[in-house]
């Protein structure tokens, strides 16, 4: 299978960018949502958390607390480092099934920390969405203030916590730069997409 990694930090744009590819029959596997699945209720990752970090690190019914792990981890290096060691090399297993069961011609993993988490081996190629951090701080706010009640702090610690604008564009193949008027982003979407569907046919021959 031909994978193509999809990335960009907070708020560049890659769920806008990946909506476009699926829409060309492209599957997109989400590391973000495999990440979030793991830790299902029932799930091992789950009954490991718990037993290490006690009942706090659930909610009432029993789900993850995720706002209490995450702050939990944030302030403590060691703890993060416990979490990853757990959570790592489920999410990478499970990436890995989805990438081989996909049926299109190509298979998109979309992972906002795809050069960080070195997920870039498991791919043929790497596109980043890039837009300045202007646009990033403008972007995220405006659509998760409602919705999230995310803060220009929160949304300033995340970004610090990724990697850095120029660190991905060293990764990428081809970028696609997202500052400009969201209309601009099918045509250059169907150009890639016609150039990905060549390379990965290319590849099986
Ligand atoms: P995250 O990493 O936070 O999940 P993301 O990279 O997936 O973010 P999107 O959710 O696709 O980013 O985009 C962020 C916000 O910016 C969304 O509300 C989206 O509709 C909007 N957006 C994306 N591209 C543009 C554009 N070119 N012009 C204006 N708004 C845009």
């Amino acid at each position: 299978m031909w994978v193509l990694g999809l990335t960009g930090g907070i708020g560049s744009g890659k769920t806008t960018v990946s909506d476009l590819f699926a829409a060309h029959g492209i599957t997109v596997v989400d590391a973000d949502v495999i990440a979030r699945h793991i830790m299902d209720p029932g799930s091992a990752a789950l009954d490991a958390v718990k037993a290490h970090f006690g009942q706090a690190a659930l909610q009432a019914d029993g789900t993850l607390n995720r706002a209490w792990l995450r702050a939990r981890v944030f302030s403590d290096p060691a703890e993060k480092q416990w979490l990853n060691q757990l959570t790592h090399p489920l999410i990478r297993q499970e990436i890995l099934a989805q990438l081989h069961s996909a049926q299109s011609p190509y298979v998109i993993l979309s992972a906002p920390l795809l050069v960080e988490n070195k997920l870039t081996e498991l791919c043929d190629r790497v596109l980043v969405v890039d837009v300045s951090e202007d646009t990033q701080r403008t972007r995220t706010l405006q659509r998760d203030k409602v919705t999230r009640h995310t803060t220009k702090d929160q949304v300033e610690q995340i970004m610090a916590a990724q990697a850095t604008r120029q660190q991905r564009l060293d990764a990428a193949d081809d970028v696609i730069n997202n500052d400009g008027d969201i209309a601009l982003l099918p045509a250059q979407v169907a150009a890639l997409h016609a150039r990905y569907l060549t390379l990965a046919h290319d590849q099986r021959r």
